[in-house]
């Protein structure tokens, strides 16, 4: 008896929590992506590939369905244009998994995976940034880190949501949104079928001074009762605003209301110095229960309208 006890515990464990984001799976996320054989994930670069791999190997994993044109993956040619290189042309892709609920409606969750490479494509903030390894651990290996554990939850929570969920990790964001940009002129899920899209860039450098910066809450009057009594074990707060810093700015310009999490700037943006180690996992943890909170809440709200920000 006692044994059936435990074994009935622990299933419930496993079913109700096993899937909520968890600081170790963050790490390991971020320390495959952020490692120096990654060489910075440069756009058109065979480590840029395998983070893609990486990425598509999870949305299999949880049994995304792919809603690329190729599997999970929808290629496109990007362009350098901020530096003057030989090489200015670059394949990569988008890689996009779908939670299929049945639902006329649906949520994008997204966050790039590319970053700056060998410093080579001209956003490096270093002195002498050419041939140094610029490991995006922040930005934004953390974000993906984040899409992963997300799809993750929804996945394996046992529930089937009134909205779908588009599940995105974006090629060739450093480049100028181009990925997001690519996907919204070619997508494969029609446009008026988005509820609002969820964007993660930099969330791995929560600063308990500052707290989570949740932008475009200004994006739709639905907001404000999506955010109503919100309690969060770490500091957050909200700014209108929703046409800057990241692919949410892409999906702005097309209407659709959005939300963007971020943890501030620090000393290694965009430097050869943001490393995995410097990574808080365990806020970034409490960040995504955070979202997971406020997506809950979003799943009991009809579909959003979208409201411009002056
Ligand atoms: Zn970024």
């Amino acid at each position: 008896m006692k044994i059936v006890l435990c074994l009935f515990f622990f299933s419930l464990v496993f079913t109700g929590f096993g899937q909520q984001p968890s600081a170790k799976q963050i790490s390991k996320h971020v320390r495959y992506l952020a490692s120096d054989q990654m060489q910075g994930r440069g756009t058109g670069s065979p480590e840029n590939k395998k983070a893609a791999r990486y990425v598509e190997k999870y949305f299999k994993k949880y049994g995304l369905k792919p809603l690329g044109t190729d599997g999970y993956y929808q290629s496109f040619t990007a362009k350098v244009r901020r530096v003057v290189v030989p090489d200015s042309l670059r394949e990569t892709k988008n890689v996009i998994g779908f939670l299929d609920n049945g639902a006329p409606y649906t949520i994008v969750i997204g966050a790039h995976y590319d970053h700056l490479g060998l410093g080579r494509q001209g956003s490096s903030l270093d002195s002498l940034p050419q041939g140094k390894i610029h490991n995006g651990a922040d930005d934004n290996a953390s974000g993906v880190a984040g899409l992963l554990e997300l799809a993750h939850y929804f996945t394996k929570n046992n529930v089937t949501e009134p909205y779908n969920f588009l599940f995105m990790a974006f090629g060739a964001e450093e480049l100028g949104l181009q990925g997001s940009r690519h996907f919204l002129n070619n997508p494969t899920l029609p446009l008026e079928k988005m509820n609002f899209m969820v964007c993660m860039d930099m969330i791995g450098r929560y600063n308990p001074q500052r707290g989570v910066g949740i932008g475009g809450y200004g994006t739709s009057d639905t907001w404000p009762a999506v955010f109503k009594g919100i309690e969060s074990s770490i500091k957050f707060f909200t700014d209108r605003a929703g046409n800057g810093g990241s692919d949410n700015a892409a999906f702005y310009a097309k209407q659709i209301p959005v939300l963007f999490f971020h943890t501030g700037g620090h000393p290694d943006y965009h430097k050869p110095t943001d490393d995995p180690d410097k990574i808080n996992a365990t806020s970034e943890e409490a960040i995504l229960r955070l979202e997971i909170k406020l997506l809950e809440n979003a799943l009991q709200q009809p579909k959003m309208t979208f409201t411009a920000v002056k």
